[in-house]
């Protein structure tokens, strides 16, 4: 009889749990474990916000109970980390010495915030947000300050932003941009999203960074805006991007750029490693460059598929449809595509009578291909853009109806799957 095969996984996030399912289901007898440093059964990172502010409960913020792995056979190491991999031998090195044996091996190890860089970054008060234990410690933090100050001028920048402000901190919050999240929204939705945070009382200081984080004692108590302003805060949350979590791949031979190069197969380099989530960077076939989307939606996608492919079957990544969704104070904001297209005649943008009553409805094509797409206050064709840019459908038949009162990008999504 053939030996069970056995499965690693690095990493308990979006990722690493949808390939635990994915193997579990079509390889019933094999062996899987799953290692993660974090002691936790798998819980949505984008549900800390609202867990901090208080919109929700502890329970709420995890996709799975305690009891999953042992009800399907998955074996879980939480609490380990991974030192090293060897690859030539096929084992796995954790922090307590012990070698984890693989026949296939899944790097889902995701990602951490990227550090201040100035003086005083490592002050206590300066926060960041990617794990529970590290919102539970905002929580507890933000019961001793007055005010805060949020850094970043994208997703995670404003979701800090609306935490500080939801525990009731005085909340500044700095984007070194001129306007919320450029690198998405046009000034047209910048300015709808900052209405929005200015209401709630969350003051917005454009164009601004830190300098210094001044503190006492080891303690921050304000910071020096790079305008020269100093603004006095006891917590300052920052969230200026992230970075792959690669460091103890060093020596195994694994190619990586910013995060680990894998095909659209999401493997390696090496035989039998696989990598998926925000620690891969996998070939787009869409622009034939390799690519990281942090973000869950792709990290399950591509978790799923390095599992058809680790357990003998054939999956690959279609095209990458950036896919951003948040809630602002209850506006719901989707960007998905290519939002902003260069300044070029190919794109045509197409925006009908928006904005308006606090709405905002953006289309954009190259050649008649639906190519970005963005929702303000009303979301609902959010997902079947995604398909429908994914998809490469041509548009131009309902060129002149696509602003018309009824018309739905769900409904032509349907008709492309059964044309
Ligand atoms: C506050 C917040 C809000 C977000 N909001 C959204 C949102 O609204 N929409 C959206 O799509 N995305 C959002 N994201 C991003 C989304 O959560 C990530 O894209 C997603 O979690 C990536 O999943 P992953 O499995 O690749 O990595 P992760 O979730 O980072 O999981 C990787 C796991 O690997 C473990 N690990 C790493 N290295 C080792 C090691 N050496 N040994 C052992 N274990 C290791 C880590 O502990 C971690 O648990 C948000 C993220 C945060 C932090």
């Amino acid at each position: 009889m053939e030996a069970e095969m056995r499965y690693v996984i690095v990493g308990n996030g979006g990722a690493g749990l949808r390939a635990a399912q994915t193997l579990r289901k079509r390889d019933p007898q094999g062996e899987i474990t799953v290692v993660d440093r974090e002691p936790l059964p798998c819980y949505y990172r984008m549900r800390l916000p609202d867990y901090i502010s208080g919109w929700r409960d502890r329970d709420s913020v995890f996709v799975v109970r305690d009891d999953f792995y042992a009800e399907n056979g998955i074996r879980f190491l939480g609490g380990r980390t991974v030192v090293e991999v060897r690859a030539g031998e096929k084992t796995m090195l954790l922090e307590s010495g012990e070698a984890l044996p693989y026949d296939r091996l899944l790097l889902a190890c995701g990602a951490r915030p990227r550090k201040l860089d100035v003086p005083g970054g490592e002050l206590d008060g300066v926060v960041y947000l990617r794990t529970l234990e590290q919102a539970e410690d905002i929580i507890r933090r933000g019961k001793e300050a007055d005010s805060a100050v949020a850094l970043g001028g994208g997703l995670l920048g404003v979701e800090m932003a609306r935490a500080f402000n939801e525990m009731g901190l005085r909340t500044r919050y700095l984007i070194r941009e001129d306007r919320f999240w450029p690198q998405m929204l046009d000034a047209e939705g910048s300015r709808l999203v900052e209405r929005v945070l200015e209401s709630k009382g969350i003051e917005l200081l454009k164009e601004e960074g830190i300098e210094e984080v001044i503190g006492e004692e080891g303690r921050m108590k304000a910071v020096r805006t790079t305008s020269g302003r100093e603004l006095p805060a006891g917590l300052l949350g920052v969230a200026i991007g992230v970075v792959s979590n690669l460091e103890f791949l060093e020596g195994s031979g694994l190619e990586t750029d910013r995060g680990i190069l894998v095909d659209d197969r999401l493997r390696s380099n090496l035989p039998d490693i696989y990598a998926a989530g925000d620690a891969a960077q996998a070939l787009d076939r869409s622009s034939g460059e390799h690519r990281i989307v942090t973000s869950w939606l792709n990290a399950q996608r591509q978790g799923e598929i390095a599992a058809v492919n680790m357990s003998g079957g054939e999956a690959v990544l279609e095209g990458v449809v950036p896919y951003n969704v948040i809630v602002i104070y209850g506006l719901p904001v989707a960007c998905i595509g290519l939002d902003l297209p260069p300044e070029n005649e190919e794109y045509e943008v197409l925006t009908g009578d928006y904005p308006r009553e606090g709405k905002y409805r953006k289309l954009v094509r190259r050649e008649g291909i639906l190519v970005g797409a963005t929702f303000i206050g009303e979301i609902g064709e959010a997902r079947a853009a995604e398909e429908l840019i994914r998809r490469g459908v041509d548009l131009s038949a309902w060129r002149d109806r696509l602003f018309l009162p009824g018309f739905d990008l769900r409904q032509l999504a349907k008709d492309a799957n059964n044309p």
